[in-house]
């Protein structure tokens, strides 16, 4: 069965937009959920904190059709795993991946396994893979062990593994980094983005190198990367047996794409960077309130990250130093806040009890700032 390529009026998803730059075939059937083509938001008060004419854009990958980024990838993925006539696609998940995994494979009808750490997901990504009817295991271990497992099991026969190890998965991410070019007419002097597995890091680099070698853009950006800070492998260059983050999507103790990203930070004259929970969730109260955009924790490490870039104590030899005035700064917000309402709502936030009256209502409204 193909997928929804043919269908007049209905938006291309990212296989059709970049098929030229993408590893597919006139074979490979495409199972699209219209992913990717997803908004650049400008951002006033980031521009005017950062300064020096600065211009911040804010990449809103929550607006994927699963919520997060992980569905450019996966759209690639899952069509190869369809293609090489893999009856089962398994993957091991912090939560977003086994949300994508499990839509592309309800839409490729194709059986899907989820590998989850044990109590460590957030609600609404659970629940997506439940939805779509993947098989849902919870594994008594963190993410590093479930991604172990799982390394295991895609050596039988017509099983297809499509965590980030999956080169095709990095294919597909890819072209958020074209995107951003086709908006921008140029590549950003700085690109900013939270780091896990740090495949995301991996692939807009290569997205970037691609058109910069395409000549679709004249420079490359610096890529800034910021990690947890009790979750931190790769800036200080060792795994992390516990990584413990309120940002579930970077809890990630041993990167499957270490390497690359080391080489992503280095080759483009950027850095790692670490940043700490506390500023997460601060990041991400401000961006809600401020901006209107609501992102999971994760997603709003970049932003505290520029924050901190701003802030006395930045990191020494912090690359937002390096860039010339006037520059321009993506940011990636990975994923949707709504996927883990429970990183806000706690005792401290709940509505205000009134009675259904006008005076009522006007005298708390008075009082709220
Ligand atoms: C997967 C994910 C990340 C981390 O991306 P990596 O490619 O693993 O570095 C960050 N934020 C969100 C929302 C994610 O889903």
């Amino acid at each position: 069965m193909k997928g929804s390529l043919e269908a007049p009026g209905a938006t291309i998803g990212v296989i059709e937009r970049y098929r030229e730059h993408l590893p597919v075939t006139e074979a490979t059937p495409v199972f699209t959920l219209s992913e990717g083509s997803t908004p650049l938001v400008h951002s006033p008060r980031l521009s005017a904190i950062v300064g020096r004419g600065c211009r911040v854009y804010l990449k809103y990958e929550g607006l994927n059709p699963t919520g997060s980024f992980k569905d450019r990838g996966m759209t690639v993925a899952v069509s190869k795993a369809a293609e090489s006539g893999a009856h089962l696609v398994i993957c091991a998940s912090t939560g977003n991946t086994s949300a994508a995994a499990a839509a592309y494979a309800a839409r490729a009808g194709i059986k899907c396994a989820v590998f989850l750490p044990c109590g460590k997901i957030a609600m609404g990504k659970l629940a997506q893979a439940f939805v779509h009817g993947a098989v849902v295991i919870a594994i008594e271990g963190n993410f590093d062990q479930c991604l172990k497992l799982v390394r295991e099991m895609a050596t039988e026969p017509g099983i297809s593994i499509v965590n980030s190890v999956n080169p095709y998965r990095l294919e597909g991410q890819k072209t958020a980094a074209f995107e951003v070019i086709d908006a921008l007419g140029d590549a950003p002097h700085l690109h900013v983005l939270p780091v896990g597995n740090a495949g995301n890091t991996t692939a807009y680099w290569r997205g970037y190198l691609e058109y910069h070698r395409l000549n679709r853009a004249t420079r490359l950006p610096r890529m800034l990367g910021f990690e947890a800070a009790g979750a931190a492998p790769i800036y200080y260059d060792r795994v992390v047996e516990y990584p413990e983050t309120a940002a579930s999507a970077i809890r990630i103790g041993n990167p499957a794409s270490w390497k690359m990203a080391t080489a992503a930070f280095r080759e483009s004259g950027g850095a790692i960077e670490i940043i700490t929970d506390e500023e997460i969730f601060a990041a991400q109260s401000w961006l809600a309130s401020k901006e209107g955009l609501f992102v999971e924790p994760a997603s709003a490490a970049p932003i505290a990250g520029l924050f901190k870039c701003r802030s006395q104590t930045p990191c020494a030899g912090c690359p937002i130093q390096k860039i010339p005035d006037d520059a321009v700064i993506v940011c990636t917000l990975t994923g949707h806040g709504l996927k883990d309402t429970a990183a806000v709502l706690n005792e401290r936030v709940k509505p205000l009890a009134a009675l259904p009256e006008k005076a009522a209502i006007l005298s708390i409204l008075d009082k709220a700032k």
